[in-house]
C-alpha cells in the first residue's frame, strides 16, 4: 500500500551530515528517538522537506542549515541522524496529505460572569509575542531576538470596548509535546485555565513551521485568532499571501500584524473579541482533517472520554504519557488505553511508519497544502537562497572573522562598561558623599546619625555607584540579543562549550553572569536539556559578576603598580577556568552527559529598537535597585550594627570595631582563613560579603577607616590598606595576600540573591551543594596559591 516506501528504494539515501555546503536535498526520515527526533520533526525535518547546507561554524561544528526558510544549527553528530536524498528523487507527494479541514460542533460557552476576558498568546519562540504583549498592555517585558526569552507566563491587562481583558504571554514553543518544560507549561496552562480565546502569533516569514503549532492549538477547541506577525518582513521579502484564502483553508481567522510598531494591533484585538463573542453561541470549530482512518479513531476515542478535547484525544493515540495520565481515575481508563493502543497499531501498520512521524507528516502536509494555494513566494528567489535579514552572517559567522569579531565585541562591551561607567560613577559618589556630610552636620551626634550616615547612606551608597555600569552592560547585552547576534555567538562557540559538555546556548547565561548572576541563572531557561541547565546554573557563579569588581579594583589599585589590567583579567580567566573544570567534572561524575542537542534557530538579524533597549536596561536597573533597597540595605545595617555594638566608652574607632560582634566573629574564623594569608578583618569582610559581594569593600571601609562609605576609589581606604600592619610590624597586605584575597572573593559563596535564583530554578538541594562547593573551591584555590606563592 505504501508507495512512498517503494519509491524510496529506487533512490540513493544519504546522511545529511555528508552533504557539501551549498547543496539542497530533501529529507527522507529522521532516525533516533525521543526528544531529539521529535524536535527535529517539529522544526520541519519531515519527509520531503528541502534542506540546504549553508555553512560550517568557524570551528567546523555545528553546521547551519536552511529548512522551510528558517536557519537551524545542527551538530555533525545530529545531522548524521537525518537521511536525505536528491531533490529530483520524487519519492513522495506531499499534496496527497492535504485533506482540508473537518468541522466539529462546539457547545456555546457561558459568557464570563465577572466580565473579564482571558486571552493567551501562543506561538513559536521569537515570533513577537512579547512585543505584542508590551504594546497592548503597556508592560515592559523583555523582548529578545532569539528563542526562549520568555520563560514564565506574564499577565497584563487592557480594555477594549469597555471590556477588561487579561492577556497572558506564554513561553514560545514549536509544538505542544511532552518533551520540553516550556511545551508542558503551555499545554498545562491552557488545559487548567481554559482561556476565553487563544491568540496564536505566527511569524509570517516562516509560515510553514509556525502554522504547525497552529494545527495543534486548533484542536484544543478554544476560540482562536491567528495573528500574522512580522507582516512588514513578509512584504519586504516579496512573498505574497492571500490572507482570505488562507483563513478559509485553515479554518481560522487570520489578521496581519506588525507587533513592534503596533500596525494591526487594533484589528487583531477586535478579531479576538469577536471570536469570543461568537463562542457564546453554538459554533462550528475547524480542525485539521487527518484522513478517514484517524478521524474515525478520534471520533470513537473522543466518544469514550467526552470531557477531553480533540488535542488530548489525539495525544493519547500518539502515546503521549502526560495525556494518558489524564485518564487515571476514570472508570474506563483501561478500556480507553487499550483502544488507543489498538488504534495506534492499526494506524502505524496502515501508514507503515511510527505514529509520531505520521501525525507530524499529516500536520505538515496540511499546512503545506494550504500554503501551496495561498502563498506565492517571491519568484526572484531560488531554492536555497536565504531570505533578507541574513546577509550580515557573511561577515559575522565567517570562518575566519567570526571569532575575532566575537572577541572584539565582548571586549568593547566590557571596556565601555567599565571605562565609560567610571564617569557617572564619580558623580554619584560625590553626590553621596555630599549627602552624607550634609545629614551628618544637620543631625545631632549619636546612634541615629551614625546609623543613617555610616550604616544606610554609606552602605547603600557604595552599591549605588555601580548602577551606571549595570545599565551600560545591560544596554550592550540587550543590543546583542535584540539584533539576533546572541544566537550567532552560541553558534560560534558551541564547539568550545561542547568540550566542557555543554551547549553553545550556555554561553549566553555565562556572558550575562559577568554582569550579574541572578539574571544569568534565570537565562539558563533557554536551555532545553535539564542536565545542561543544572551544570550551567551551578557554574555561572564562577563568572565574576560586576558586584565583585569594586573589591578587585581596590586591591589591584593598592597593591599592583604594573600590569593592572592583566591582573584583573587573570582573575576573570581563572573564574572561567574553574567553571570549565567544574562543568567537565560534573559531566564525568554525577551529572552524566547525555546526548546534548544543538538544534537552535538562527533568527534573521533585526534592527534593535530604542524602546526595547531602554526597557531592558531599565528593568535590569530596577532589579538591581530593588536588590539594593532590600537585601543590601538590610545587610548594610546589620553589618554596621555588628561593628557598632557593643559600645564602650573611650575606645578608638579601631578598638571599638575589634571588640565588636563583627570583630569577634572575624577572630573566630581567623584560624580558617589564616592559611590563605587573611587576617580577621578580611575574614569579616568575606562573611558580610555573603549577603552581597559589593559589601566586601564597604566592610573593609568600616574596619580600616571607621567609615562605611568606602568605595574602591577611596584613597583613604587604599592608603590604609597599604600601610596596615600586623602586631609584629609586618604589612598585612602585599601583592600575594591581595591576589589570594581576590581569588577567594571570586570563587566563594554566591551572594544571597544568586542563591535565591538557584533555589527557584533547581531547588534547595542544589543551593546547599553550591554553597559548600564554591566555598570549598575558593578556600582550596586561595590556599594553594598562597602557600606556593609565599615559598617562591
Ligand atoms: P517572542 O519570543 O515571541 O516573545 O518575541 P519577541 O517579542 O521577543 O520578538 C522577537 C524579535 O522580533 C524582536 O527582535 C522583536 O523586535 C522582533 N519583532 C517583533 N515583532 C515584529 C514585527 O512585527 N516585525 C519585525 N520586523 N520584527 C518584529
Ligand atoms: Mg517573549
Amino acid at each position: 500500500m505504501n508507495k512512498n516506501q517503494d519509491k524510496n528504494q529506487n533512490n540513493i539515501v544519504r546522511l545529511l551530515d555528508n552533504e557539501p555546503v551549498g547543496k539542497t536535498v530533501q529529507v527522507v526520515r529522521v532516525m533516533g528517538d525521543g526528544a531529539f527526533r521529535q524536535r527535529l520533526l517539529e522544526m520541519g525535518f519531515v519527509r520531503g522537506a528541502k534542506v540546504t547546507v549553508l555553512k560550517n561554524a568557524p570551528l567546523r561544528d555545528p553546521v547551519e542549515y536552511m529548512i522551510m526558510g528558517s536557519h537551524i544549527s545542527l551538530r555533525h553528530s545530529e545531522a548524521s541522524q537525518v537521511e536525505v536524498t536528491d531533490l529530483d528523487a520524487e519519492f513522495c507527494d506531499m499534496e496527497d496529505a492535504f485533506n482540508g479541514i473537518v468541522e466539529t460542533e462546539v457547545a456555546a460557552v457561558d459568557p464570563m460572569a465577572d466580565n473579564v476576558l482571558r486571552v493567551v498568546l501562543v506561538g513559536n519562540p521569537n515570533c513577537g509575542k512579547t512585543s505584542l504583549f508590551n504594546n497592548v498592555t503597556g508592560a515592559k517585558e523583555k523582548v529578545g531576538n532569539y528563542g526562549g526569552v520568555t520563560v514564565d507566563s506574564k499577565e497584563g491587562w487592557f480594555s477594549i470596548g469597555g471590556r477588561k481583558v487579561q492577556l497572558v504571554d506564554l513561553p514560545g514553543t514549536y509544538s505542544l509535546t511532552e518533551y520540553s518544560p516550556e511545551e508542558m507549561y503551555v499545554r498545562t496552562y491552557i488545559r487548567d485555565n481554559r482561556p476565553d480565546a487563544i491568540l496564536n502569533i505566527v511569524d509570517s516569514g516562516n509560515l510553514e513551521r509556525n502554522l504547525y503549532l497552529t494545527t495543534q492549538v486548533m484542536d484544543m477547541n478554544i476560540p482562536m485568532v491567528v495573528a500574522l506577525n512580522m507582516w512588514d518582513e513578509l512584504e519586504k521579502s516579496g512573498d505574497k499571501l492571500d490572507i482570505e484564502m488562507m483563513s478559509r483553508l485553515l479554518g481560522a481567522r487570520m489578521v496581519p500584524l506588525t507587533a513592534y510598531n503596533g500596525h494591526g494591533v487594533k484589528e487583531v484585538l477586535e478579531a479576538t473579541i469577536q471570536a469570543i463573542d461568537e463562542s457564546e453561541q453554538e459554533t462550528l470549530h475547524h480542525n485539521v482533517n487527518y484522513g478517514t482512518l484517524i478521524e474515525d479513531c478520534l471520533k470513537e476515542l473522543g466518544g469514550m472520554c467526552p470531557e477531553l478535547d480533540r488535542y488530548t484525544v489525539l495525544k493519547i493515540i500518539e502515546n503521549d504519557q502526560h495525556a494518558i495520565q489524564l485518564l487515571d481515575g476514570k472508570d474506563n481508563a483501561t478500556a480507553v488505553k487499550q483502544t488507543a493502543a489498538d488504534m495506534r497499531q492499526r494506524i502505524e501498520r496502515d501508514y507503515n511508519d511510527d505514529i509520531v512521524s505520521i501525525i507530524t507528516d499529516l500536520k505538515y502536509g496540511f499546512v503545506r497544502g494550504a500554503l501551496a494555494e495561498a502563498l506565492t513566494p517571491n519568484p526572484e528567489r531560488t531554492t536555497g537562497e536565504t531570505k533578507p535579514g541574513y546577509s550580515m552572517d557573511r561577515l559575522l559567522t565567517n570562518r575566519w572573522l567570526a571569532l575575532p569579531i566575537l572577541l572584539l565585541l565582548m571586549w568593547l562591551m566590557f571596556e565601555a562598561t567599565f571605562t565609560l561607567g567610571a564617569y557617572p560613577q564619580d558623580w554619584i559618589e560625590n553626590g553621596i558623599g555630599w549627602i552624607g556630610e550634609w545629614i551628618g552636620n544637620a543631625m545631632p551626634d549619636g546612634i541615629l546619625s551614625d546609623l543613617i550616615v555610616d550604616g544606610i547612606i554609606g552602605g547603600v551608597g557604595g552599591v549605588l555607584v555601580f548602577l551606571p555600569q549595570i545599565l551600560i552592560l545591560f544596554f550592550f547585552i540587550s543590543l546583542l540579543e535584540d539584533s539576533g547576534y546572541m544566537a550567532r555567538a552560541a553558534f560560534i562557540v558551541d564547539r568550545i562549550m561542547h568540550r566542557v559538555g555543554l551547549h553553545g546556548k550556555s554561553f549566553i547565561p555565562y556572558l550575562i553572569g559577568f554582569g550579574c548572576g541572578v539574571p544569568a541563572i534565570m537565562a539558563t531557561r533557554t536551555l532545553e536539556n535539564h542536565r545542561d541547565r543544572l551544570v550551567t546554573i551551578l557554574t555561572v557563579p564562577f563568572m565574576s559578576c560586576s558586584a565583585r569588581l569594586p573589591a578587585y579594583l581596590l586591591l589591584v589599585a593598592a597593591f599592583f603598580t604594573a600590569n593592572q589590567g592583566l591582573i584583573l583579567m587573570s582573575i576573570y580567566l581563572i573564574g572561567i577556568l574553574v567553571a570549565a573544570l567544574t562543568a567537565i567534572l560534573m559531566s564525568k561524575t554525577f551529572l552524566k552527559h547525555d546526548k546534548t542537542q544543538f538544534v537552535m534557530e538562527l533568527p534573521p538579524y533585526r534592527k534593535p529598537t530604542a524602546r526595547n533597549t531602554t526597557i531592558h536596561m531599565w528593568s535590569k536597573g530596577k532589579q538591581y535597585l530593588q536588590k539594593m533597597a532590600t537585601i543590601i540595605l538590610a545587610a548594610s545595617i546589620i553589618v554596621w550594627a555588628l561593628g557598632y555594638f557593643p559600645r564602650h566608652e573611650g575606645q578608638t574607632p579601631q578598638e571599638q570595631i575589634e571588640n565588636s560582634y563583627m570583630g569577634r566573629m572575624g577572630k573566630a574564623i581567623e584560624p580558617i582563613v589564616e592559611p590563605l594569608g587573611f587576617n580577621w578583618q578580611m575574614g569579616v569582610s568575606v562573611l558580610t560579603g555573603a549577603a552581597a559581594k559589593e559589601i566586601v569593600v564597604s566592610t573593609m571601609g568600616v574596619l580600616y577607616t571607621g567609615e562605611a562609605d568606602a568605595t574602591e576609589e577611596s584613597t583613604s581606604l587604599k592608603e590604609k590598606l597599604q600601610t596596615a600592619t600586623k602586631p609584629d610590624g609586618e604589612h598585612v597586605f602585599n601583592p600575594i595576600v591581595a591576589y589570594s584575597f581576590m581569588l577567594f572573593i571570586l570563587l566563594y559563596f554566591p551572594c544571597i540573591a544568586a542563591l535565591a535564583a538557584i533555589k527557584r530554578e533547581a531547588g534547595w538541594k542544589w543551593v546547599a551543594f553550591e554553597v559548600v562547593y564554591t566555598t570549598g573551591i575558593a578556600w582550596l584555590v586561595s590556599f594553594i596559591f598562597y602557600q606556593i606563592a609565599i615559598r617562591l
